[in-house]
């Protein structure tokens, strides 16, 4: 326990289910005008049971909006040829508005030649190298759903961003380098770190806002966070049959003004920015703005 400071628990649920509503009430307005629901389609290789769980969520929550959605449960021995002859199906499909494929893919399948095939104006979660570069040049249509997330959670709990000093611990492409990127064009002063920075603990010290993205469990030590810190807590990792996040949580209460938790943290407001990219996705190509 740290002194003195009152640490506010993130309800990330909570967040995206008012977002989740405002959603549904956008896409009620669209059905009742003559339009018809946005529709996400999610492919599968394979039977890994955490990928069937995380699609069918997925559903679920598009069910929940109002949205439609389908999903492409292909057998493991799928050619790559054969995913990508489905994805230019889709592609071509005009009452497909977002399109996903779940990772991780079989190992004789290229994620990256995955990622390039689904149409830019279709990439649900953001990761089209098209995409990728369109939020480089700060013109950015459709951004992976983790990073939005995390800005929004920020957004909702009102943390200044402007000339804060923001770490950013790991440096993927559908977490670090995007989140990094997003606060930095907020006005942020970003230092991205990896497993090869020297001092981690010191750099983090010097954290307004603190992003963890490693996949380490329980990292990031209460002393590593500068009081009154805002921690978001990406990573999630499961050890003995528990999820835990990269940041000790009990070690940050006291200390970080705010943090999100392992559960009910970032994990509803990655599903969440989904439905926000395949709505979005949806209303670009009819050529309505996007409200946000
Ligand atoms: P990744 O493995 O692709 O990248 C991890 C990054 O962390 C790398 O850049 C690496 O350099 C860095 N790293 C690893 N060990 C480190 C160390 N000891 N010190 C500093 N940096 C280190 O992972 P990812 O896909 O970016 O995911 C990161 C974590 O976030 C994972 O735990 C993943 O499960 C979780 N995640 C959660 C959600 C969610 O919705 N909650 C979504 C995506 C990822």
């Amino acid at each position: 326990m740290g002194g003195g400071i009152e640490t506010v628990v993130v309800d990330g649920m909570a967040i995206a289910n008012q977002l989740r509503d405002g959603m549904k009430t956008e896409i009620e307005a669209l059905v009742a005008g003559g339009y018809r629901a946005p529709h996400l389609v999610v492919v599968l290789v394979g039977d890994d049971p955490a990928s069937k769980s995380y699609i069918k969520g997925k559903q679920r929550a598009c069910t929940r909006i109002g949205a439609d959605s389908s999903e492409h449960i292909l057998p493991e021995s799928t050619s790559e040829k054969e995913l990508l002859e489905l994805l230019d199906r889709l592609n071509a499909d005009d009452s497909v508005d977002g399109i996903l494929v779940q990772l991780p893919l079989p190992k004789h399948i290229s994620p990256e030649t995955i990622a390039e095939a689904v149409d830019p104006a279709k990439d649900a979660d953001g990761i089209h190298p098209l995409n990728f570069g369109r939020l480089l040049l700060g013109n950015a249509r459709l951004i992976s759903c983790t990073p939005l997330g995390v800005m929004a959670v920020l957004e909702r709990h009102g943390i200044e961003i402007a000339g804060k000093h923001a770490v950013v611990i790991g440096r993927s492409n559908i977490v670090g380098k995007p989140v990094s990127i997003l606060l930095q064009q907020q006005n942020a002063t970003v230092t991205m770190c990896h497993s090869r920075t020297q001092d981690l603990a010191g750099v983090c010290r010097s954290a307004d806002i603190l992003v963890a993205a490693a996949g380490k469990p329980r990292m990031v030590k209460g002393d590593w966070i500068r009081p009154g810190a805002a921690v978001m807590d990406v990573g999630v990792s499961e050890v003995d049959g528990k999820l835990i996040g990269d940041v000790d949580f009990d070690a940050a209460q006291g200390i970080a003004a705010i943090i999100t938790p392992s559960r009910r943290g970032i994990g509803p407001m990655t599903i969440t920015m989904l439905l926000r990219n395949t709505l979005n996705a949806y209303l670009s190509r009819k050529g309505i703005e996007p409200t946000r």
